[in-house]
């Protein structure tokens, strides 16, 4: 194993495209992240989520999520032959053994749970491990960075968060308001990671991490997943190019964040790419970039060895 992604969308993609497949590869039509190309690229575990866009009407959103948790076990996760399902801490273990790709399933914004903690707990029957509060608007849950009103956590909230901790789910911070995210920080003892996320003092876009908030999952013993959204890596995103990304990371190593270090890719959910870094076939590339540039000890925690410890931690 060479990398961890913890974030990716290629179930709504499957969703939205019944044609796409994750077996197979084509240039423009096709997805970023594609078996072929994992396996390439030595990824052992790929975080898949589930992310029903505000466009779909609230009544059809908790259907929508269930499809895609389906498409994971019908298109991602076949007979288990290429592919197998991260659930517990012994499928952690084997991660690196297993010749397999690893693939965890995380639900993107709690919105199709539609106030319902029973939702949530079929979800953790279903193999979802991790949960972010919110995408960039308010739900039951919780406010989005998005949201202008920038409110906290909902009493429901709380509730939801502790329902979290008690079933051993992952909390994902990235997405979430300010104000939620220091509730979340100081409220329970969930397991906490950004899943795809950079720097606020590095690019000044509201979805990245302010320096306090960096500190703070350092504490907690968290993770950041760095992400390769042209826009959260430049403020210009026309000129974002892999540099940036190492402007992002050294920022967070100067901050002492040397084991929280993770990717994030958020390929298939970005419609911009970064030049060379527009498909999971070029983390070859990046890898022989961060081989130059930082020690071996570092370039293989932040490819795959910290999100590997934290997982073993909490899974
Ligand atoms: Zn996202």
């Amino acid at each position: 194993m060479r990398w961890i992604d913890l974030h990716c969308d290629v179930l709504s993609k499957l969703w939205r495209d019944p044609d796409l497949s994750f077996y197979e590869e084509r240039e423009e039509t096709g997805l970023d992240v594609t078996y072929p190309r994992a396996s390439r690229a030595g990824v052992g575990m790929q975080v898949f989520a589930i992310f029903v866009s505000p466009s779909v009407p609230r009544a059809q959103t908790w259907e929508a999520a269930l499809a895609q948790v389906d498409l994971f076990y019908e298109k991602v996760v076949i007979g288990e032959r290429q592919v197998f399902p991260v659930l517990d801490r012994s499928d952690v273990k084997r991660l690196g053994t297993d010749k397999r790709l690893g693939a965890l399933l995380l639900l993107e914004g709690a919105d199709a749970i539609q106030g319902e903690l029973s939702h949530l707990r079929l979800l953790h029957r279903l193999g979802v491990r991790m949960v972010g509060l919110t995408w960039n608007y308010a739900n039951e849950v919780a406010d989005g960075i998005e949201e202008e009103r920038g409110g906290g956590l909902t009493r429901f909230g709380r509730t939801f968060v502790q329902e979290m901790a008690r079933l051993g789910i992952i909390l994902d911070v990235s997405h979430l308001s300010v104000r939620g995210f220091w509730e979340v920080m100081e409220m329970t003892e969930v397991p906490v990671l950004a899943s795809h996320s950079n720097c606020r003092a590095i690019c000044p876009h509201r979805r990245n991490l302010e320096d306090d908030q960096i500190r703070a999952l350092i504490q907690r013993d968290g993770l950041i997943g760095l992400t390769f959204v042209p826009k959260f890596l430049h403020p210009d995103p026309d000129q974002a190019r892999v540099d940036d990304l190492f402007r992002h990371l050294d920022h967070l190593l100067e901050l002492g964040a040397e084991h929280h270090i993770a990717f994030g890719s958020d390929f298939d959910g970005i419609d911009q790419k970064v030049p060379g870094l527009e498909n999971t076939g070029d983390l070859p590339e990046l890898e022989k970039l961060l081989a130059r540039r930082y020690p071996e000890h570092l370039r293989i925690g932040c490819q795959r060895e910290n999100a590997h410890r934290f997982l073993l931690k909490h899974l």
